[in-house]
C-alpha cells in the first residue's frame, strides 16, 4: 500500500510499504480522509523523537497523520464491540492505562502519552491499525470529511468545555489557524455572544468573520487590548490563546476582565512570561488543556446535530501522492490554508 512516511527533517516520502496486519485486540481501518495538523508540520520541519516510544516500543520512520476517518475492514481476535463495515473516526491517543493520571481517567495526561501518527504508524496511508478504544462510530449523516475533523475539533471543544465560558459571555481568540477557528465554532456553539478574533493574516481573519467572529482585529495593531476592553466594557470573560507566542499571551492576559480566564490551547515551543501583577489585580485565572479526553462522542453529536459546521475550516482536499507539495509545503508557505485533507 501507499503511505507518506517520515524519514527525517523535510524528508517525507510517499512510498510503497507492506500492508499492516491486525494483531489480537486491534482493528484495521481503510483510511478515507486524513487532516494535516500543525504537529505533523512541526515533525516535518523540525523533526520527531528518534527514541522508541515507551508504550509502543516503536520508533521512526512512521507514516504521519493522527486526524483521520475510515472504514473498518478487519478486526482482530478479541474485538467484540466493533465490526467490519463500520464508519469510524479515530481518537489517536496512546496511553499506558496504569499511571497516576490514567488510573483517574485523565488519559490525555498519561505520563507516557503518545499519538498514532507521531509515535506509531498513522493515517497518511491506505490502511492503519488502531486499538479498540480509539474507534468511534460515525452516524450516517456525518461524512468521512467531518470524521477526519473530529480530532482537531475535540482539542478546541474540550478547551471550551473546560473553560469558564457561560452562555452570553464575550470571548477573544488569539490566532485564527485551524485550532483558533474550531475554538471560534465551539465558543459560538457554547453560547458566546461577542467573539473577537485576532490574527496577523487578513485572509485568516476573513475566514474567522465567515465562521461567525463578531469583530476581527489585525494582530499588528498597537491598540488591540484597548479595542477589546472598549468593545466588552472592561474585558472578555475568556481569552483563548491559540497562537502560542509571547505577544498573544501578553494580550490575552491584558484582555480578560476582573475574574476572567486565559485558556491556553496552542503548543508553546518557548517559555513566555506572564504579568502576575495583572493576573492578581484581576484575580484572573490562567490555565491550559492538553489534547482532550472523553469528548469524541460529544463532538460527533455536535456535528451530527448541525451545531458545529466543521467543514468550513477545510481549505483544500488533495491526494496522498501530492501530500508533500500540495500539503506540507503549501501549509508552510501559504497562510490562507487552514485544514488540508488528504485522501489515500
Ligand atoms: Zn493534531
Ligand atoms: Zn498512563
Amino acid at each position: 500500500m501507499k503511505a507518506a512516511v517520515w524519514h527525517g527533517i523535510k524528508d517525507l516520502r510517499v512510498e510503497e510499504v507492506n500492508e499492516p496486519k491486525v494483531a489480537s485486540n486491534q482493528i484495521k481501518v481503510k483510511v478515507e480522509w486524513a487532516g494535516i495538523c500543525g504537529s505533523d508540520l512541526h515533525a516535518y520541519l523540525h523533526g520527531l523523537s528518534m527514541n522508541a516510544h515507551p508504550i509502543t516500543g516503536e520508533k521512526p520512520p512512521f507514516a504521519l497523520g493522527h486526524e483521520f476517518s475510515g472504514t473498518i475492514v478487519e478486526v482482530g481476535e478479541g474485538i467484540t464491540r466493533h465490526q467490519i463495515g463500520e464508519r469510524v473516526a479515530i481518537e489517536p491517543l496512546i496511553y499506558c492505562g496504569d499511571c497516576y493520571a490514567c488510573k483517574r481517567g485523565f488519559y490525555n495526561q498519561c505520563s507516557q502519552v503518545g499519538f498514532v501518527g507521531l509515535n506509531r504508524n498513522g493515517g497518511f496511508a491506505e490502511y492503519a491499525i488502531v486499538d479498540e478504544n480509539m474507534v468511534h462510530v460515525l452516524p450516517d449523516n456525518v461524512s468521512f470529511e467531518e470524521g477526519a475533523l473530529v480530532e482537531p475539533t475535540a482539542v478546541s471543544f474540550y478547551a471550551v468545555r473546560e473553560s469558564k465560558l457561560k452562555a452570553g459571555d464575550s470571548v477573544a481568540i488569539f490566532g485564527a489557524g485551524p485550532i483558533g477557528l474550531l475554538t471560534l465554532l465551539s465558543a459560538k456553539a457554547a453560547g458566546a455572544t461577542q467573539i473577537i478574533v485576532v490574527d496577523l493574516s487578513e485572509e485568516r481573519l476573513k475566514k474567522a468573520k465567515e465562521l461567525g467572529a463578531t469583530t476581527i482585529i489585525e494582530g499588528n495593531r498597537d491598540d488591540i487590548v484597548d479595542t477589546i476592553l472598549n468593545l466588552t466594557n472592561g474585558g472578555v470573560s475568556v481569552a483563548y490563546e491559540c497562537a502560542g507566542v509571547q505577544p498573544t499571551m501578553t494580550n490575552a492576559v491584558a484582555s480578560v476582565k476582573q475574574g476572567g480566564q486565559v485558556m491556553a490551547i496552542a503548543v508553546f515551543t518557548k517559555p513566555v512570561s506572564i504579568d502576575m501583577g495583572q493576573v492578581m489585580f484581576k484575580a484572573a485565572n490562567v490555565t491550559s488543556t492538553l489534547a482532550y479526553r472523553h469528548v469524541f462522542p460529544e463532538v460527533i453529536d455536535m456535528i451530527s446535530t448541525g451545531r458545529l459546521d466543521v467543514t468550513k475550516v477545510i481549505t483544500k482536499n488533495i491526494e496522498l501522492t501530492d501530500i508533500v507539495e500540495e500539503g506540507f509545503n503549501q501549509l508552510t508557505n501559504d497562510v490562507k490554508q487552514a485544514k488540508i485533507l488528504v485522501r489515500p
